[in-house]
């Protein structure tokens, strides 16, 4: 009898709680920013998956240069040839990135490019002598992938129990959370505190890098820091010889500059990562990009040969190359700051009538809004009632495709993350908001229902956040 050929190899979310499981839709088609499942519903991508599909589904450009690079070139080892494709992209982030940027080394992905990141720093400092100078400080809470060393990095206080014994732990100082601090303000002095203290304890010298999402990703629900946070990190690691390492995984091309960090002169980053915009989900595709003297240093003294196999494949680079071309000439990164401002006041109007709605926080078309157990309170809601869970389900029913996390078990917060592909017009974007009102408004008073009845209490957030 043939096997059932379902029943066989399954899916990747064969391995997920079988509750997960059960809602999950089945994705067979996509146009632009909608999804089509198998019973024929259309799904607004509200996240562009997780804030990866810049460009929606079934771009031309991207595609054809996919099929030109395919039929001209589809592989050749980085390691032992160079070619083209791998030149264009990164003359084109490097023009995108601007001075103190001029190379990038590519990648698969985020995780493998917060690796690449920090493997480069590690041999120049043993180049330079500096042999202890090994650790790296990040944020919690925060996130920068799930390969064992990245799982390390994440500021996930549940993590360390499970993966603590596979991975070096780096060290944690508390993200600068805007919600329920006394001031943006008070909340930056709080984690700068933390990071004196931290250098203090491992001692200045043997830091290699802090690793920090310069505005927050699914980890803190776009948490947007009080500026003179990322300038005093800055300071601080210039005074230490420390590296400051932004991951923009996540913001590239959505907060109204390519990068956060071209926000502030004061700020800059020695190393940037990418990857989800970049690739566009046509490839997967990562980069670090690198100041021309680190390269120039390693590259005249110890050399930094460590590669994985589709590193710079030609097809990802062929992707990444149209998908910049696009951003560029349809300038869709001013494009992300109209239509992001355009959600945004959607969404404070929706906090002002639905009081589930405790924060709504973002920059350009990177977004959140943050949900409270209790009206008019900023109170979290209990370990057994997961509103962004309830709120998928409740999306589906709307047309909207909706990304919650619940990280850290609920200790921070829980967040719905609004950060469409950035090709929605203004229609496509009003109709997210209207849609999203509708989902808000039909689960609020049974969540704040199931939240009063509850008598599990709100899981504590860490009284010392420096030690997961
Ligand atoms: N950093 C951030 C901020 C991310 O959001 C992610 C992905 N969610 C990563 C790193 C890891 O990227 P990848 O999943 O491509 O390995």
């Amino acid at each position: 009898m043939a096997a059932d050929p379902i029943a066989l190899g399954q899916t990747q979310d064969a391995f997920f709680p079988r509750t997960a499981q059960a809602l999950m839709p089945t994705i067979v088609s996509g146009h632009g920013a909608v999804l089509v499942d198998d019973r024929g519903r259309s799904l607004i991508d509200v996240c562009a998956g997780p804030f990866l599909a810049s460009l929606g589904q079934g771009n031309a450009r991207v595609i054809d240069a996919m099929a030109r690079q395919a039929r001209e070139l589809t592989y050749t080892y980085s390691r032992s040839t160079r070619h083209p494709a791998n030149a264009e992209l990164t003359a084109r982030l490097a023009a995108l990135a601007g001075p103190g940027f001029e190379c990038a080394h590519l990648t698969s992905g985020g995780s493998e490019a917060n690796e690449m990141a920090l493997k480069m720093l590690r041999a120049r400092a043993v180049g330079r002598g500096e042999h202890e100078r090994a650790r790296v400080i990040t944020l919690l809470p925060g996130y920068h992938g799930a390969t064992v060393q990245t799982l390390g990095l994440n500021g996930d206080l549940g993590a360390p129990a499970l993966w603590g014994p596979l991975t070096v732990e780096a060290e944690r100082i508390p993200a600068p959370l805007t919600f329920r601090a006394d001031s943006p303000r008070g909340a930056a002095d709080a984690s700068i505190e933390a990071f004196d203290a931290a250098l203090e304890r491992i001692g200045a010298a043997r830091v290699l890098a802090v690793m920090v999402e310069p505005i927050g990703g699914q980890a803190s629900g776009v948490n947007v820091p009080d500026p003179s946070f990322l300038r005093r990190l800055r300071a601080r690691c210039t005074e230490h010889g420390i590296a400051l390492v932004y991951d923009e995984i996540v913001t590239a091309f959505r907060t109204g500059a390519a990068l956060v960090a071209h926000h502030d002169p004061e700020a800059r980053p020695d190393l940037v990562t990418l990857a989800k915009g970049l690739g566009a989900g046509y490839a997967p595709l990562g980069a670090v990009l690198v100041p021309r003297a680190l390269v120039d240093e390693l590259a005249d003294g110890p050399g930094f040969v460590v590669s994985h196999s589709y590193d710079a494949n030609p097809i990802a680079c062929a992707v990444g190359s149209a998908v910049l071309d696009e951003i560029v000439e349809r300038d869709l990164i001013a494009a992300a700051a109209r239509t992001g401002a355009v959600i945004r006041r959607g969404l404070d109007d929706l906090a002002s009538r639905l009081p589930i709605i405790g924060d709504v926080r973002g920059r350009g078309s990177l977004l959140a809004i943050e949900l409270v157990a209790r009206p008019g309170t900023t109170d979290r809601f209990p370990a057994d009632v997961d509103p962004g869970a309830r709120l998928v389900v409740a999306g589906v029913d709307e047309g909207l495709l909706l990304y919650s996390r619940r990280q850290n078990g609920g200790r921070f917060g829980d967040w719905l993350l609004i950060a469409p592909p950035l090709v929605v017009d203004d229609t496509l974007a009003g109709d997210i908001v209207e849609r999203l009102g509708r989902v808000l408004a039909g689960v609020q008073d049974d969540l704040f229902l199931a939240a009063a009845r509850s008598d599990q209490p709100a899981p504590a957030a860490p009284s010392t956040p420096g030690a997961p």
